[in-house]
């Protein structure tokens, strides 16, 4: 048997203590405070949001923490705990489009669009550590965006947007800014609602055609479940240009169809047999039976039959797999070997084409199952996996 390790998440303290050892360690002093914003997964509703559809996201337990402080004048300085050694130093100004890259956009990038939204942001010092795994499509982007704004809000803001859903709804809207505009990331704003409009315990319904949001309750403990997180660490090297042609093909799909949006459909199977083109009918098939599942897994979560969402999250994997097109070996036999380890239901997360998976498995069978998925990836000579165990979170804010 491997020896693997579900990767923990930090409380309170310990992120604190992480994020203001390294404030120390630069900077020297004390932070003004330090404010958290956690990872997500999303439950089901996958390339539904350019499509008018629904998400179910909800907060990981997983958070980046970031020390903070106020300065007098207009100069930034950044540091991570990702990159040791001197922190990088500019202005606001270098924070805008087409200045900023790299891991400095997703920090700093959020000020620079508070400031140009009006906002009374100066210079500040920040040291960030995180437990939520990069590049792994938990949304760690979204978690570093939304922990810097919270605390730029607070400390010249008078937290004011913090305060409640309306202020977190634009705060949110910024770090999309920041990560389209200045780190040049084309997301949607699933992952920055995630980490700010969430409540802990509860799911967060995002309907996309609106922009609506609903609190759905997901209590996993008194289900007897819990949510295993595969880190598969494949490289997805192909994404962006697929992302694109996705959503190309589902554009073009409702302009045949003289809808807005796919899912503004009224009869899918009437659709389904007005389309033509092959590519499109696979693409549109997989929006309209996502939507649907969503649509039966919000039933049973309200119904407090947890237990009984394993098909439909098997059915959106196949969908995603076979008609999407958005899978990879990885995943793949992630989600398989999850299932023959007798997971209720098992599928990829996010955009795809590697990323994380994740599997709905009796709690207590975390380890074992997380045991056959690190055997089937040795199996078969890919990267070991990591691993989270994910429970519906609080979201972001200040914790010190
Ligand atoms: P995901 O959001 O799924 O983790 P992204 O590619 O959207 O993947 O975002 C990852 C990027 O965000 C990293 O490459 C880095 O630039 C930035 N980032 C996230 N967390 C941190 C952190 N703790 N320290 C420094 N940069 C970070
Ligand atoms: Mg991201």
């Amino acid at each position: 048997s491997n020896h693997l390790s579900l990767l923990p998440a930090w409380d309170d303290a310990e992120g604190v203590r992480r994020a203001s050892e390294l404030f120390l360690a630069t900077y020297g002093g004390r932070p003004d405070g330090v404010w958290a914003a956690p990872g997500r997964v999303n439950l089901i509703g996958e390339h539904l949001d350019y499509n008018g559809g629904f998400s179910l996201p909800f907060a990981l337990p997983h958070r980046t923490f970031v020390a903070l402080a106020r300065r007098d004048d207009e100069f930034v300085r950044l540091v991570s705990d990702l990159g040791a050694g001197e922190p990088w130093t500019g202005s606001l100004d270098d924070l805008g489009p087409g200045r900023a890259a790299g891991w400095i956009a997703y920090a700093g990038g959020p000020a620079w669009v508070l400031r140009d939204e009006g906002l009374p942001v100066g210079g500040f010092d920040a040291a960030i550590a995180s437990c939520v795994p990069l590049g792994a499509g938990l949304s760690s982007s979204a978690a570093l965006e939304t922990a810097v704004a919270l605390a730029l809000d607070e400390l010249f803001h008078d937290g004011t947007l913090g305060a409640d859903d309306a202020g977190r709804t634009r705060l949110a809207a910024a770090c999309v800014r920041a990560e389209n505009e200045v780190a040049g990331a084309a997301t949607g704003g699933m992952d920055q609602a995630a980490a700010l409009r969430t409540t802990a315990g509860h799911a967060l319904l995002i309907d996309s055609h609106d922009a609506s949001v609903r609190q759905v309750p997901l209590d996993l403990d008194a289900a007897g479940l819990a949510v295993l997180v595969i880190d598969t660490r494949a490289p997805h090297a192909l994404a962006d240009g697929q992302y694109a042609s996705r959503r190309a093909a589902c554009e073009r799909a409702a302009a045949r169809l003289a809808v807005p949006t796919l899912c503004a459909v009224a009869d899918p199977e009437a659709a389904l047999a007005r389309l033509d083109d092959p590519e499109e009918v696979r693409r549109a098939r997989h929006v309209f039976t996502e939507q649907e599942r969503v649509r039966r897994v919000i039933d049973l979560v309200s119904a407090s039959r947890l237990s009984e969402i394993g098909p439909d999250l098997d059915g959106s994997h196949a969908s995603l797999a076979g008609d999407y097109e958005v899978s990879c070996r990885e995943l793949d036999v992630a989600v398989s070997a999850a299932r023959d380890a007798g997971a209720r239901g098992a599928r990829m997360t996010g955009g795809g084409f590697g990323g994380s998976a994740i599997a709905l498995v009796e709690r207590g069978a975390e380890s074992r199952v997380a045991d056959a998925v690190a055997s089937a990836f040795a199996e078969h000579g890919f990267t070991p996996p990591a691993f989270l165990v994910a429970r519906a979170s609080a979201p972001g804010g200040r914790v010190a």
